[in-house]
């Protein structure tokens, strides 16, 4: 099964929590084990799997990317002046596969699935694939 989750983001760059929306997915493709996929469709947006209780992570994520990468002084900032997104989100990736056991994911206690936004506000779409 198959479904694209649609985010709305609302901020330039932000880390929000999508765990729910993609076990939403899972329950209802009654899959009990296999994979979940979940795939964001953008070069300016990326997914990871962490820390979802403290939002001082969130903010963290964001921090270490602005030591990392900084904004205009790449090729790309010629032509769309958003290069450190796309840096940003080949650095963390657009996909991670979850695996399911008992109809659930398989996180840990402290993991959570969230779309770090790095070029918004937009619509993101991500697909959640379940098998
Ligand atoms: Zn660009």
């Amino acid at each position: 099964m198959q479904q694209t989750i649609t985010v709305r983001t609302t901020k330039r760059r932000e880390v929000l929590d999508i765990t729910r929306q993609v076990m939403a997915v899972v329950t209802a493709s009654k899959a009990k084990e296999g994979v979940c996929t979940v795939f964001a469709r953008h070069a300016t947006a990326a997914l990871i799997i962490n820390e979802n209780a403290d939002p001082g992570f969130r903010t963290d994520i964001l921090s270490l990317l602005d030591k990392l990468i900084p904004e205009g002084v790449w090729e790309h900032d010629k032509v769309d002046d958003n290069a450190a997104a796309h840096l940003a989100s080949t650095l963390l990736g657009t996909s991670q596969v979850i695996p399911l056991k008992d109809g659930r994911l398989l996180l840990g206690t402290w993991q959570g699935i969230a779309l770090v936004e790095l070029d918004g506000p937009r619509e993101r779409e991500i697909v959640v694939d379940v098998r």
